[in-house]
């Protein structure tokens, strides 16, 4: 039998696409864009990733199941609510985030610019030191589309001796 100490691995993935009138807002922080993810929340692809990574490392619903875009209670919010939420699920299972790492794919916005903005506000959300949260900016050459993709793995270890 697997201890139930032994470390958890999550995946998350996420896809919104970049419309104008949508502010751009990726890792809870907003950048200045000429477009953003559309969605029902504040559409931010990357927390949503993350959320899923977590939830799914946690053996949890995902995201959409949690929190369905259906529900008119969850227009236009913020996505930092949404990791807010599984933060508290995964501590009520003993589990907390030991690891993070994401790759963000679009060709809009440049991520360069706010990426410490962006993993310094994971490591705040997942209170943990930002050599411990990462993620990387990777350009498509115009193959993309118009949208923004995240890819989130995250690795969950007990929070404390049970
Ligand atoms: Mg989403």
């Amino acid at each position: 039998m697997v201890p139930d100490s032994a470390p958890r691995i999550g995946l998350g993935w996420d896809r919104h696409a970049l419309v104008e009138g949508r502010s751009c807002i990726l890792g809870g922080v907003e950048i200045p864009n000429e477009v953003g993810p559309k969605g029902h929340s504040d559409a931010d692809a990357l927390l949503h990733a993350l959320c899923d990574a977590m939830l799914g490392a946690a053996g949890l619903d995902d995201l959409g199941t949690l929190f369905p875009d259906t529900d008119p209670k969850w227009k236009g919010a913020a996505s930092t609510q949404f990791v807010e939420a599984a933060v508290s699920l995964l501590h009520a299972q003993n589990l907390v985030v030991a690891s993070a790492d994401l790759v963000v794919i679009c060709d809009s916005p440049k991520l360069a610019p706010h990426r410490a903005a962006i993993r310094a506000n994971l490591a705040q959300m997942l209170d943990l030191p930002v050599s411990r949260v990462n993620l990387k900016g990777k350009t498509t050459e115009g193959g993309f589309g118009g949208a923004v993709e995240v890819q989130a793995v995250v690795i969950l270890i007990a929070a404390r001796k049970a």
